[in-house]
């Protein structure tokens, strides 16, 4: 049993050593509600102290926790969405503003403090496709019947 420190590392949160030890450690852990959850496994940083034997992780393991919870559900990871923003040498503000997705959610999910729902993941993966970011920013123009997508009429 571990417990998770609250920076990543540096003093025993039980007797403040700053002696030591890292090892990376599979980790087994529960995930989902009473009656429909999963145990989930990633590799983890612990840490135990020499003087007090205290064992814990840090926020490295948090971030690997959630990724492994972004595979299980299969939606993108926050890795996998900054990627997606930086494709395009887009800022969160400005992404935001294409999308219309709210920059706050955009850097909760980059920074995986919130996983994105599926509908969101879905619109992500659809985004991943120049054409469709170039369709949103042309959405609200007017019409000039170059969009190859319209349908003649
Ligand atoms: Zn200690």
């Amino acid at each position: 049993m571990t417990a998770n420190a609250r920076e990543p590392g540096m003093t025993c949160a039980v007797c403040a050593s700053r002696r030591l030890a890292a090892r990376m450690e599979v980790e087994e852990f529960p995930y989902g509600t009473e009656g429909a959850s999963v145990v989930l496994k990633t590799r983890v940083r612990v840490f135990r102290c020499h003087d007090c034997q205290f064992e814990f992780t840090g926020r490295d393991a948090v971030k690997a926790r959630h990724i492994a919870v972004c595979r299980h559900l299969g939606v993108m990871t926050p890795e996998e969405i900054r990627n997606l923003r930086e494709q395009y040498r887009l800022s969160r503000a400005d992404f935001a503003s294409v999308t219309r997705i709210g920059e706050a959610s955009l850097g909760r999910w980059e920074a995986g403090a919130l996983l994105p729902s599926r509908a969101y993941d879905n619109y992500l993966y659809l985004l991943r496709y120049e054409e469709n970011l170039v369709r949103l920013k042309n959405r609200h123009r007017p019409f000039d019947g170059k969009d190859a997508t319209s349908a003649v009429v």
